[in-house]
């Protein structure tokens, strides 16, 4: 695991108190923002609340994986009350990642907890679909609004390929369980690896575009198991190039400059289509992400090679002046970006199941 750093400073707060009542907007401390030092700031916090999956994809971890003894993992309470020191420093926007989030039991109470923090005005969850069929419902009920269903292809053989388990229906039925529950737009999102991606990628944009989902390729990345290899990347530039033959023109839609994708419409109003193109098109310059590991840690990169031991101070008693200058001292530790484009990149010893996306 990456090396753990220590905290100093102390800081007031407040914290909500009536549950009920979802995304209460709320008046934060002046100057409570977290800036990093290239001025970036930072309100998005992805949480890992497991680094379990009931999947076991290629480009992501190996088939034989030893994960956290359950007592290593944070309760509900302490990841909700990372949420709640982070809100007080400007995250508004929270999404529920894994491994799979879906294998932690009762993970509705989870959502329903972080909805009712104030401050906190977007709550999502990426899930791979498997278990989302049984679970839509209740996660909606919650609070839960955003939806991001992780699928690189609609072949069977090559989902069993991809992912070394069979389960493409279920995916299927979870996204149209997803659906009837309320959720919109739903977003897939397919990591497109070169000798799949050729076969996946107009298939999967007919799909969604005739089922309503907003699709997004992610570029493969060096942060899972294998080694990576750069001519396995599919590059953003291909990816549309693809769809705009095959299925229809697209034309920019603009959108948030943080957000990893850069969005496309269908110039036919047929729907939209992203690329999160992290080799080809780097967007770390307005990166406003933070991570929390299912352990504890805080990273401030997904490609960070230090994180800060957050779960130690949550277990020691310490305040949440102390767990906030942590957070603020891992925004000032962070670095331009990723830099797997440079020589010298090192890859993180944690692998994309015990980040989180
Ligand atoms: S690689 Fe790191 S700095 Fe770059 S966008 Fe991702 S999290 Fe942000």
């Amino acid at each position: 695991m990456g090396k753990t750093t220590a905290v100093s400073a102390r800081h007031p707060l407040r914290l909500a108190s009536d549950p009920a009542s979802v995304f209460r907007p709320e008046v934060r401390a002046p100057g409570s923002a977290l800036v990093d030092t290239f001025g970036r700031v930072h309100t998005n916090l992805r949480v890992s609340v497991t680094d379990r999956c009931n999947l076991r994809c290629t480009y992501c971890m190996p088939e034989d994986v030893a994960f956290l003894p359950r007592a290593e993992l944070l309760t509900f309470e302490e990841i909700a009350r990372v949420v709640r020191v982070a809100a007080g420093l400007g995250v508004d926007k929270v999404r529920l990642t894994g491994g799979e989030p879906l294998v932690r039991r009762e993970l509705h109470t989870l959502v329903r907890m972080i909805a009712a923090v104030p401050g906190i005005t977007d709550l999502g969850l990426t899930t791979n679909g498997l278990l989302l069929a049984g679970r839509a419902d209740a996660l909606f009920a919650a609070g839960l609004r955003r939806l991001n269903v992780s699928l690189d292809t609609l072949d069977p053989g090559r989902f069993r390929e991809l992912t070394r388990r069979d389960g493409l229906p279920a995916v299927l039925a979870g996204l149209a369980a997803a659906k009837r529950a309320g959720f919109g737009p739903i977003k897939v999102n397919a990591v497109a690896v070169r000798g799949f991606a050729e076969h996946d990628i107009v298939p999967l944009a007919r799909y969604c575009r005739e089922h309503g989902f907003e699709l997004r390729f992610i570029e493969y990345m060096p942060i899972g198991a294998d080694p990576w290899e750069r001519d396995k990347v599919v590059p953003a530039d291909e990816i549309l190039d693809r769809i705009g033959r095959a299925v229809g023109d697209l034309v920019p839609a603009g959108g948030d400059a943080a957000s990893p994708s850069a969005d496309y419409d269908y110039a036919d109003g047929g729907g939209r289509v992203g690329v999160i193109a992290s080799v080809t098109r780097p967007f770390c310059g307005a990166c406003n992400r933070l991570r929390l590991t299912a352990d504890g840690k805080v990273r401030n990169c997904l490609f960070a090679l230090d994180e800060a031991d957050a779960r130690a101070l949550l277990r020691s008693g310490a305040a949440d002046a102390d767990l906030a200058a942590l957070i603020r001292e891992a925004v000032r530790a962070k670095w331009a970006g990723h830099g797997f484009n440079a020589a010298d990149f090192v890859k993180p010893d944690r692998t994309m199941h015990a980040i989180g996306g």
